[in-house]
């Protein structure tokens, strides 16, 4: 079973990871570090943390992205009147948005919106049309595309790092997005690499 735990890691200046991780079930944290094996330390600590909830993985890897803004802040001249802690709460915050953004409140993450088919006829011509009973059809949700996710907002992002808003749209946002966008690249290679394992795992079964 998948030992995951609770790991809300809170400290008083520090962004609040809320809820569970959400990841494989029935994955134990043995055939996660089997399956990762062989990836860069980011993606694999990535996987353990969010498959698992492996606190280990994930206090490793806070430092890692931490010590990978802090050189950017560096490189790029950010100013910045508390560099550290603004690289740490953006790091932080690049790890919560990447590991458990907010639940599209549109399709309630899952991805997909209902509707009545007999009002709604048309959009069963729509290219993302599933079935889903005599009455009514299932379409992939518009608000998160599918995702069951929606982004934070930039007044969210800047109250969870303890930026001034407007600073925020006007300095930090553009700093932020590629710390975000490493964060999530290293849990889609941790996801993609479970995925491909997975898939080969019941392909062996199969045969
Ligand atoms: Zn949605």
């Amino acid at each position: 079973m998948n030992p995951c735990v609770a790991w809300s890691i809170l400290t008083a200046r520090s962004v609040s990871f809320p809820r569970l991780p959400r990841g494989h079930g029935g994955l134990s944290r043995e055939d996660v570090c089997a399956m990762l094996a062989g990836m860069e330390r980011p993606a694999y600590l990535m996987g353990l943390a969010y498959e698992c909830g492996d606190k280990k993985a994930l206090s490793e890897l806070r430092s890692m992205l931490w010590l990978e803004v802090i050189v950017r802040a560096r490189v790029g001249g950010w100013r910045a009147t508390r560099p550290r802690m603004l690289c740490r709460n953006l790091a932080e915050l690049a790890l919560y948005e990447a590991f458990d953004p907010y639940v599209c409140p549109t399709c309630n993450g899952k991805g997909t919106t209902t509707f009545d088919l007999s009002e709604r006829p048309d959009l069963i011509l729509s290219p993302y049309y599933g079935e889903l009973n005599e009455h009514e059809g299932r379409i992939r949700c518009a608000t998160c595309r599918g995702s069951g996710k929606v982004k934070l907002s930039g007044r969210k992002r800047a109250d969870l790092a303890g930026i001034d808003k407007r600073q925020w749209q006007e300095y930090w946002s553009d700093k932020y997005e590629p710390v975000y966008g490493l964060a999530k690249s290293w849990l889609a290679q941790a996801r993609g690499e479970l995925r491909e394992k997975l898939n080969e795992n019941s392909e062996i079964e199969a045969a």
